[in-house]
């Protein structure tokens, strides 16, 4: 049987902590014991551990061995912050892919009123993440930036290759630009940046925006995607030519 795996908050060498509602819930509801095996992450590494104690608030470990763990998709997902349930699908379905970034973004056809509320929003999307992490049993957890206007983070130096979806492009495949950057990097794993527009798609000045920084624009078919469809196969594409 495979043992749960758990996502610590705080650890150090022999041992890793759980607290608040993942303590509550393992407590309460799990009735952990000490002497119950677990595997939990801890720093993003994946350890055989077992429960040394056990409060409401709080549920220690000691780590017995580590376990190999396997490495996120080097993915950037720039996501255009749009409608919080769509988007939140998105996040959690990202982690499942194994994405290791979520930048949110607010574009020029973001609506006002979530372009407001996404600061206080970042932290339910870091606790999606976490949970939907947790629950695919990976090693780590994506990191969310907070918001910034898309100028902002389009604009900063590149970390790998960009890559934009566009719909509207119909020469340049994910696939076929996917193929290029592999080729150009030979062993390395590049990693990639990759945006995906609002409902609404990308405005022209931000088209443009993205062009004289260096990104790409890719298409993934004749047909108008979601943009949490578009993040869904944009991963599953780059995940079956990396992985
Ligand atoms: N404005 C568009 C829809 C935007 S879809 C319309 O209604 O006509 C939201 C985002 O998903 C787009 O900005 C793009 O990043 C991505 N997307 C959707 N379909 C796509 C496709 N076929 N190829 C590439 N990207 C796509």
């Amino acid at each position: 049987m495979t043992r749960r795996r758990w996502i610590a908050e705080h650890w150090d060498e022999a041992t890793a902590t759980l607290m608040g509602a993942q303590a509550e819930h393992m407590a309460r509801v799990l009735r952990a014991q000490p002497g119950m095996e677990a595997d939990v992450v801890a720093g993003g590494h994946v350890f055989h551990a077992v429960v040394a104690a056990v409060t409401p608030g709080e549920v220690r470990f000691n780590l017995l061995t580590e376990l190999d763990a396997q490495a996120a998709l080097p993915v950037t997902l720039v996501m255009a912050i749009y409608k919080f349930d769509h988007m939140e699908w998105a996040i959690e379905k990202a982690t499942e892919l194994g994405v290791d970034v979520i930048a949110p973004v607010i574009a020029r056809r973001t609506e006002k009123h979530l372009a407001l509320a996404a600061d206080k929003r970042v932290e339910r999307w870091r606790r999606l993440a976490h949970e939907a992490a947790q629950q695919s049993r990976r090693s780590d957890v994506p990191l969310i930036y907070d918001p910034v206007p898309l100028t902002a983070h389009a604009s900063v130096a590149p970390g790998g290759a960009r890559l934009v979806l566009a719909e509207q492009e119909r020469s340049t495949t994910l696939r076929n630009a996917l193929d290029e950057i592999l080729r150009a990097a030979q062993s390395d794993l590049p990693s990639l940046e990759l945006a995906i527009g609002p409902e609404g798609g990308w405005a022209p000045n931000e088209e443009a925006l993205f062009d004289a920084n260096g990104w790409r624009a890719v298409s993934l078919g004749p047909r108008i995607l979601r943009a949490e469809t578009a993040a869904i196969a944009a991963l599953s594409v780059i995940a079956s030519l990396l992985e």
